[in-house]
């Protein structure tokens, strides 16, 4: 059961949304995105904006970032944010997801209200597909992946593996 619930959004919507925020950053033409340089770049673009490197004792072993969302503040463990500087896939994309929820919840003011009623959610309403859909298609531009091999996704665009699987999948679909 989610908490929370946001407006509907599809995979559709959100590959947009990417390729937006990509043109607005004049990224259009460059695979392997610059996430961690994207941290400190956001300060010019958004209002309100900050981030945080946080010791790993900080968050339980099972959280590797959040972000604020009244406070548009985005916290990142120190050892996530270290294994994306030097190009781990999986750090680079838990640094995308949480920029996913600032994007689609801070900047694009998606609404976000509780689930009082505790009413099943459809997937594409809860935060988390979405800020997990939109990371997904920003680190893998559909426009210039679409003829890519999983194992080119994976290496050109700085992902993992199975992250790479998952967007071919969502391409081909
Ligand atoms: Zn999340």
């Amino acid at each position: 059961m989610s908490e929370y619930i946001v407006e509907p959004k599809s995979r559709k919507d959100l590959r947009q949304l990417a390729y937006f925020f990509r043109k607005k950053l004049g990224l259009l033409n460059v695979l392997y995105f610059p996430i961690v340089e994207l941290l400190d770049i956001m300060y010019e673009l958004f209002e309100g904006y900050s981030y945080e490197i946080v010791p790993d004792s900080f968050f339980p072993p099972n959280v590797h970032a959040d972000t604020e969302i009244t406070k548009k503040h985005i916290r990142i463990k120190e050892s996530v944010y270290i294994g994306a500087t030097m190009g781990n896939g999986r750090d680079r994309m838990t640094i995308a997801h949480e920029i996913g929820h600032y994007i689609t919840l801070c900047v694009c003011g998606f609404s976000f209200q509780r689930n009082f009623k505790n009413e099943e959610v459809p997937v594409y309403c809860m935060p988390e597909w979405q800020a997990k859909c939109f990371a997904g298609e920003l680190m893998v531009a559909y426009h210039l992946t679409s003829e890519l091999s999983c194992l080119e996704i994976e290496e050109k665009c700085g992902v993992t593996i199975s992250a790479a699987m998952y967007q071919y999948d969502k391409m081909h679909a």
